[in-house]
């Protein structure tokens, strides 16, 4: 195994536990991936297995056909949703599947979360879509999943959960953040009068402002963490 993909494997058992540690999933649920960097390989965290206690080596490598290639366990259930995200978007280098309370009830409902909120449509290019309906683990899941998903920053998934996509985990993580944030906004602007979206022009003109200067930092700080080896 090169040292760029020990390298993911132990950030990948990182961002596991901050994932757990706000609140994101309970128990096992949800998980992780990211590619390694000039190999078509992806890390994904194992099925099962309570993030606490895992470190780097309980981490799983797959190829991008979904083979695996390194690992003790069993790669986690949603390997398939993450090997269709990755072969159909170049610019995405990671995914974090939560299921998070107020992105989860909207997913239920079936109702997408409007492009109502800046850091909204600054991380995801819009509102949140979602998928139809396909079971956990299968392959029609990843399908409707990274179609639904488009050039989006994330995608809600029917009766399910979340996932967000970024150029980086930290990226990633947060994507799955706001994007629960503004669930939750969403249901009480509801409550309270009728949610305004942003204008397409704005949403935009956010999006381009994000991808130029402010979410540089996501690429600067994994950069000078990769250099320094240093926490995420
Ligand atoms: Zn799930």
């Amino acid at each position: 195994m090169s040292i760029a993909a020990e390298k993911i494997r132990e950030q990948v058992a990182r961002y596991g536990l901050r994932m757990a540690s706000c609140g994101l999933v309970a128990g096992t649920w949800g998980n992780i991936s990211a590619r390694v960097p000039k190999e078509e390989l992806f890390v994904i965290t194992p099925s099962g297995l309570p993030y606490h206690d895992l470190a780097g080596k309980d981490m799983v490598v797959l190829n991008l056909r979904g083979e695996v290639v390194e690992g003790e366990h069993r790669p986690s259930t949603e390997y398939l949703l993450h090997q269709a995200i990755y072969q159909a978007r170049p610019d995405v280098n990671a995914i974090v599947h939560t299921h998070s309370i107020y992105a989860s009830a909207l997913a239920v409902a079936r109702q997408p979360i409007p492009p109502i909120l800046e850091d909204l449509v600054q991380m995801v290019g819009g509102g949140v879509p979602v998928a139809p309906y396909a079971r956990a683990g299968t392959p029609e899941l990843a399908k409707v999943a990274a179609e639904t998903l488009g050039s989006l920053g994330a995608v809600l998934l029917a009766n399910h959960g979340v996932v967000g996509v970024g150029r980086t985990l930290e990226e990633a993580l947060i994507v799955c953040q706001i994007v629960e944030k503004s669930a939750n906004v969403y249901v009480w602007a509801s409550l309270a009068g009728e949610p305004v979206p942003l204008a397409a022009e704005e949403i935009k003109a956010l999006r381009e402002n994000y991808l130029q200067s402010y979410g540089q930092y996501f690429l600067r700080s994994a950069a000078l963490r990769s250099k320094t080896g240093g926490p995420p």
